[in-house]
């Protein structure tokens, strides 16, 4: 699943790759994919014919102004009075071909990170919905697990978005403050830390992959329950969560599961991994063997050596 260095990776991209771009048509392969208001997007939602050509018939026409993000959630603002909120969930993926990367690439991507995986023609059979721009560049959102939705809505209809008002601070803003975060301990205090950054109240953005490499690098277990760590070990986590997130988003995302970039390249972060996906592996600091521990139905991975 993309974490915030991921999301980040594919909103520079596409900030940069759209700007200005005119829409010239718009194909709905899936209809569940889309959604159109402020409401919460159900999973087993059914969206009708109609809906659909009301989605297209908003976004016809219209021009991209800009791609930002909030916790992890795609924000793309047009022109005109909309707003295109994208959440990629477990397995969303954009892929932004124009010219110069059509004749690279040969239309082929591969949307599997394995050496093995094989490359693809695009739209493949999990491409749901498929932007044409006037300058005939083209956006192509798959999805494996179809868990991801684009939602079309009024500029004026953002601020009541459920999703965007229970999120925490940005791990990278002035707004997440240690005392804000020591805060958030309240009374859950039987919580583990892994579970704790995991929370996106506490804190968006940091998954499976980044709470582990924070635990390691401030050297404290995941398991370890939040009201048992010392004010000075908290201070370790709360510094070295935006220094593995900047790392992360310099190295564009660590490309585990199906994570690409919207060219189709792999980030690589993953190379630079202390801990997360090397159980099994010794520790790159000491030579200890990596464990691992299940915390609420999440694995956490830890050198039993550097961290207490
Ligand atoms: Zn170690």
């Amino acid at each position: 699943m993309p974490e915030l260095p991921e999301v980040q990776t594919v909103v520079s991209e596409l900030n940069r790759k759209l700007k200005n771009k005119k829409i010239k048509s718009v194909q709905v392969l899936t209809p569940k994919i889309i959604s159109i208001g402020p409401n919460t997007v159900s999973n087993v939602r059914s969206v009708s014919p109609k809906q659909v050509q009301q989605f297209k018939k908003m976004l016809i026409g219209d021009t991209i102004l800009s791609v930002r993000r909030r916790a992890k959630m795609l924000i793309f603002d047009f022109k005109g009075p909309l707003s295109m909120l994208v959440h990629l969930k477990m397995t969303g993926q954009f892929i932004y071909e124009d010219a110069k990367l059509r004749k690279k690439s040969g239309g082929k991507y591969r949307i599997l990170n394995k050496p093995t995986a094989p490359f693809v023609k695009f739209p493949t059979k999990h491409t749901h919905v498929i932007f044409t721009f006037t300058d005939n560049s083209t956006l192509y959102f798959s999805d494996v697990r179809k868990f991801g939705y684009l939602k079309v809505l009024k500029d004026t209809e953002v601020d009541q978005v459920k999703e965007l008002q229970t999120f925490g601070p940005e791990p990278l803003s002035k707004e997440f403050t240690f005392q804000g975060f020591k805060d958030k301990i309240g009374n859950r205090k039987s919580v583990s830390i892994k579970l704790f950054l995991m929370d996106p109240k506490v804190v968006t953005g940091i998954g499976n992959i980044y709470s582990d490499e924070i635990l390691f690098h401030a050297k404290v277990r995941p398991d370890r329950k939040v009201s048992k760590l010392t004010n000075a070990e908290l201070k370790e986590i709360f510094k070295y969560i935006p220094i593995v997130l900047k790392q992360a988003i310099k190295y564009k995302g660590s490309s585990v599961g199906d994570f690409v970039r919207t060219d189709g390249q792999w980030g690589s972060m993953g190379k630079h991994h202390w801990v997360y996906g090397r159980y099994k592996e010794t520790c790159k600091s000491c030579g200890t063997d990596l464990k691992r521990v299940t915390l609420g139905g999440r694995t956490g991975t830890y050198c039993p050596n550097c961290q207490e």
